[in-house]
């Protein structure tokens, strides 16, 4: 007797510690082990994809990447179309499409093409390292695209592919978007307004806590915007500078001190990126070089500043830039100063309600799973992103795709056991929001 209770013991234990799916259904079952079986197929996908050079002026290099992902898609059943863009002096966006059924949520999932890497970077190809593997795009954003189709595969093993309603909105430059962004984003722009949920499948953000890396939900992203500050002022001998004429370095200098000192307010950054001034200030059409001549005893004539600005929501970018143009308006003596805002702009993703549904839904995947449930990440932890420009119009998560690190530098890796994770989450959410009428 006592044996046997203490066996059944045992046996509780062994459920416990393998909780591989207790509360997973028999379809998420099967979505779990399809991505586990492709393990290979799907790292012999993205070898390839890594091994070609995609920098976002790489147009050919984007296209090709194009034409080995395209099938993948037409494959499971998907139409897939080319929305060029060499009107903005891009490749263009490839767009891929499931039909479902009429009621079913439509879901937008959004990845990209291109990488920062140029072909006359030495970093080009794909390297594994045990459970790491370094290369262009291994995990921004190439192992996003991975984690699609690898948890599209499940979804059509576990026959939850066939109802689902599915966009995939993969763009040729995200890492340097063709402008104006009225152009280059237009079409995802629209994808959003017809979508019930967006899914960004950059890479997952992970923290570190108190007992080691901790996984984190993203729901919210910053803006990213740009402003430009001109200031003229009385020239004359410097002698004379003081009460009546300043000039123009010194107003400049006020503005953007004050700014400094006035602006802060929570999630809010705010930054100088390129200053000058002197008699001539000449800002180069790209506007990440000037030139700026001037000489000690000349009062300066001219002083240009540009710098950014990233903001959780459109009312605190409403906000503070009316706060700069109230301190640009008290000028000095002797100097008159004026302030642009870029029109085209990376927009806000506040945080909204919607947002923390979607991570309810996802935590709810993690539960069933046997992982943690994820935290709210800090917004001024991550950059903008595509998905920004459909968070007006749709509800939408950050960061469906792998654990990656050094992404932007030579040192780019992925974590290559998170692309099965993140594959199997995004099988079952898919899953259970594409069965949710709209
Ligand atoms: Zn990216």
């Amino acid at each position: 007797m006592k044996y046997r209770s203490l066996f059944a013991f045992a046996a509780a234990a062994l459920l416990v510690s393998a909780p591989a799916s207790a509360a997973l259904s028999r379809s998420e079952q099967v979505m779990v082990q399809t991505v586990d079986a492709e393990q290979q197929r799907t790292l012999d996908l993205l070898q390839r994809w890594v091994d070609q050079n995609s920098g976002t002026m790489n147009k050919a290099g984007v296209e090709a990447v194009r034409d080995m992902v395209a099938p993948e898609f037409q494959k499971l059943g998907f139409k897939t179309q080319w929305i060029d863009m060499s009107a903005v002096n891009r490749a263009g966006h490839l767009v891929a499409r499931h039909t479902g059924s009429k009621r079913g949520k439509r879901l937008l999932l959004i990845a990209h093409l291109d990488t920062v890497f140029e072909p006359d970077s030495p970093f080009q190809r794909w390297q594994r390292d045990g459970d790491i593997a370094h290369g262009p795009g291994s995990g921004d954003d190439k192992g996003g695209i991975a984690v699609i189709l690898a948890a599209l595969r499940a979804m059509q093993a576990a026959g939850t592919l066939k109802n689902a309603n599915i966009t995939v909105f993969m763009t040729g430059d995200e890492e340097d978007a063709g402008r104006p962004l009225s152009i280059s984003r237009r079409d995802l722009v629209a994808e959003g307004k017809r979508a019930d949920a967006a899914l960004d499948f950059e890479d997952l953000s992970v923290v570190d806590g108190p007992n080691g890396p901790v996984e984190m939900g993203s729901i919210a992203r910053r803006s990213s915007g740009s402003w430009t500050l001109t200031v003229t002022g009385r020239s004359a001998h410097s002698a004379g500078v003081g009460a009546g004429d300043y000039g123009a370095i010194y107003e400049l200098a006020r503005i953007i001190d004050q700014f400094r000192g006035e602006l802060p307010e929570d999630k809010l950054t705010y930054n100088v990126g390129l200053i000058g001034g002197g008699q001539t200030v000449t800002l180069d059409p790209s506007k990440i070089r000037l030139e700026a001549t001037g000489k000690t005893n000349i009062i300066a004539a001219t002083a240009v500043a540009r710098g950014d600005l990233r903001a959780i929501s459109q009312d605190q970018i409403d906000r503070v830039e009316a706060k700069m143009r109230a301190i640009v308006a008290q000028p000095l003596a002797g100097a008159h100063a004026e302030i642009s805002f870029e029109d085209d702009i990376y927009p806000p993703m506040p945080p909204t309600e919607g947002n923390r549904a979607l991570l309810a839904e996802l935590n709810g995947v993690n539960r069933d799973m046997g992982l943690a449930e994820m935290g709210e990440l800090d917004p001024a932890r991550r950059g903008a992103g595509d998905i920004s420009f459909v968070a007006a119009d749709v509800n939408g998560l950050v960061g469906l795709g792998p654990a990656s690190d050094g992404s932007h530098t030579a040192s780019e890796q992925v974590d290559i056991p998170s692309i099965f994770k993140q594959a199997k989450r995004a099988a079952i959410l898919m899953s259970r929001l594409a069965a949710q009428h709209r």
